[in-house]
């Protein structure tokens, strides 16, 4: 098999032994990478084409790989396979200023294409705290989320068009770069979010914006989860649209962040039940902050929050959105630690931020329970520490918060996917119609289940 994918990339593009080196095996906390057969960094689709035509005649099992950024280990091999990754596709192919697209190759870094495009006057919106590591191949195949996804959906409704690679090697070339195409089925959405069980994306099409000219964050502390709500509908009524991030974070991390993150500067006083995160993106530089600082007043004239804190220069802004994204020296202290990333009706956020803390503190004496998270999209994360962390307390600590999850009608996966850490509990999110669906889909486009096994379903 490596004499037959040597004649296919060239000297560089394959790797064995102890050359495989760690950005191949990271499991992100998952457990311990398996040993895999080979890497391939193959170049081009009709590369990837042939690599698949003979793992598929092979019976030879195959994981693509984008930035390894991914939390769930959807991308860890789990020993024996192909590693696929894309990371030398990384060519920007077309910039359509009037068309308002980009067309790249998947391992293109997603804070490549977003300075290519901002330098041009536009913007990709999918952003996220990977971006200098994530790929458009990775964040097109998990279907990621992040920090803008109330303004701009998820990458899904950034994705026009896309090339995909089949098991058996057949190239789908999907690269529409239209806003509306109903001729059929939309096809590129089977590898949208499938965590390449269903494909390699090769190549993809994505819609830019034009960029904001005015961007305003803020820092507001609110006592009562109802008025958070409240808030939030406010904001979504007064700014017409505008409203980039509303990310809240529970008083517990705040807390966290005061003793465990000596780097990071709250611009607010401690003790509040909650504090948010907000931005708006407007395209009026000189009347846009004064509008933001105005509802922000007529808010805390009406109690709906008690503090806010308004950036006045990049530094600022900056500095509030390091306490959201850039608390791994405190989370380091922590010792290992359970990460959730789930989704729920707005109004239940209250409730299984209570119950998920307290029942965890209940099973756990000790435990640290933070509760963050993209509220404007109905997803937060979950942090739990608890002890050694061991694969024993780990499964406690899933059955507590995707029982909450169950019990309130939620996901277990809003933006992170499913790998192997949720692979278990999709049937609590997931009907056994809807699996017995998805299984057929897997195996009219998989037959031989040689892509990313293991994972997923
Ligand atoms: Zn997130």
């Amino acid at each position: 098999m490596i004499d037959a994918f040597a004649r296919i990339v060239d000297a560089t593009g394959i790797l064995t032994g102890g050359d495989i080196g760690p950005r191949y095996l990271n499991t992100r906390g998952h457990g311990v990478a398996g040993t895999p057969l080979c890497v391939l960094r193959p170049k081009t689709t009709a590369e990837v084409s042939e690599i698949l035509k003979l793992c598929h005649a092979r019976g030879q099992s195959i994981i693509a790989q984008g930035g390894m950024s991914g939390l769930v280990g959807g991308a860890a091999p789990l020993g024996g396979e192909v590693v696929l990754s894309l990371e030398r596709m990384n060519q920007i192919e077309e910039f359509d200023a009037e068309g308002r697209t980009l067309t790249t190759q998947a391992g293109v870094i997603l804070q490549t294409a977003h300075e290519y495009c901002e330098e041009r006057g536009f913007m990709l919106p999918l952003d996220l705290g990977a971006r200098g590591t994530a790929t458009i191949g990775g964040v097109i195949s998990t279907n990621a989320g992040g920090v803008r996804v109330i303004r701009y959906g998820m990458m899904r409704e950034s994705v026009l068009g896309l090339e995909a690679v089949l098991a058996d090697g057949t190239i789908i070339s999907s690269m529409n770069k239209m806003l509306k195409n109903n001729a059929g089925y939309d096809l590129k959405h089977l590898f949208i979010g499938s965590e390449g069980t269903l494909g390699v994306v090769t190549r993809a099409v994505c819609r830019l914006r034009p960029k904001p000219k005015s961007v305003n964050t803020a820092f507001v502390g609110i006592d009562h989860f109802d008025d958070v709500v409240a808030f939030l509908g406010f904001l979504e009524g007064a700014l017409g649209g505008e409203l980039g991030s509303f990310e809240v974070m529970w008083g517990a991390y705040d807390q966290f962040v005061r003793e465990r993150c000596p780097s990071l500067r709250p611009p607010l006083e401690s003790g509040h039940g909650f504090y948010v995160l907000i931005e708006t993106l407007g395209n009026d530089p000189t009347a846009d902050s004064a509008k933001l600082e105005g509802l922000l007043a007529e808010v805390m004239d009406r109690k709906l929050i008690v503090d806010a804190a308004l950036a006045q220069s990049e530094q600022q802004r900056a500095a509030f959105w390091a306490i959201r994204e850039n608390a791994g020296e405190g989370f380091r202290t922590l010792g290992p630690m359970c990460t959730y990333d789930v989704s729920m009706p707005i109004k239940a956020m209250g409730t299984f931020g209570i119950r998920v803390t307290d029942s965890i503190n209940a099973a756990f004496q000790g435990a640290t329970t933070l509760v963050l998270g993209h509220m404007g999209d109905g997803n937060l994360h979950v942090v739990a520490a608890v002890g050694s962390g061991s694969p024993e307390i780990h499964k406690q600590i899933n059955d507590i918060v995707y029982g909450v999850i169950r019990d309130l009608g939620g996901s277990i996966s809003a933006e992170h996917g499913i790998g192997t850490e949720k692979k278990d509990y999709l049937s609590w999110s997931r009907s056994a119609e809807e699996i017995a669906l998805m299984r057929a889909l897997k195996h009219t486009l998989d037959p031989k289940g040689i892509l990313n096994p293991g994972k997923v379903i």
